[in-house]
C-alpha cells in the first residue's frame, strides 16, 4: 500500500509502445519547486510589483510564509529523478522522448489550469 505522500513524486515510469510499463532506476534529488523546503507558496502564482503595492498587508504575510503549504511536487523537499548512470542508453533515449512528449501536453493544458486558479479574481481590486 502506497502512502499518499508518495504520489507527489512517483518513481519514473517508462511507457513502452507495446503498452507495458517499466520503472526506471531513480534516486532522490532536491526539489526544484521548493528548494528542498517541502513547503511552497508557488501555487499562488507569480506577483508583480504593482500587486505588492496594492495589497502590502497580504504581501507581508506572504513573505512570512503564512501562505506556504506542502509542496505539490515532492516528498519532504525531495523528488525522485531518473538515475541516468544506472539506465541503459535505450532507456534514456526512450525516457527523454517521453519527457519531451509530456512537456508538449503540459504546454497545451497549462493555460487552462491557470484559468482555473480563479482565486485572484475574487481578491482582485483595481
Ligand atoms: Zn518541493
Amino acid at each position: 500500500m502506497r502512502r499518499a505522500s508518495d504520489d507527489r513524486s512517483p518513481p519514473p515510469i517508462l511507457h513502452c509502445d507495446d503498452g507495458s510499463e517499466t520503472e526506471l532506476p531513480w534516486r532522490w534529488a532536491i526539489c526544484g519547486s521548493c528548494d528542498g523546503h517541502g513547503t511552497s507558496s508557488a501555487y499562488l502564482g507569480a506577483f508583480t510589483r504593482r500587486d505588492m503595492e496594492d495589497d502590502p498587508e497580504f504581501f507581508k504575510e506572504y513573505m512570512e510564509g503564512r501562505y506556504d503549504r506542502a509542496c505539490d511536487h515532492c516528498v519532504g523537499g525531495r523528488v525522485r529523478v531518473v538515475d541516468r548512470d544506472r539506465c541503459t542508453s535505450e532507456q534514456l533515449a526512450a525516457w527523454d522522448a517521453q519527457v519531451e512528449d509530456d512537456r508538449h501536453i503540459d504546454a497545451i493544458h497549462r493555460p487552462e489550469r491557470l484559468m482555473e486558479g480563479g482565486w485572484r479574481e475574487e481578491g482582485w481590486r483595481d
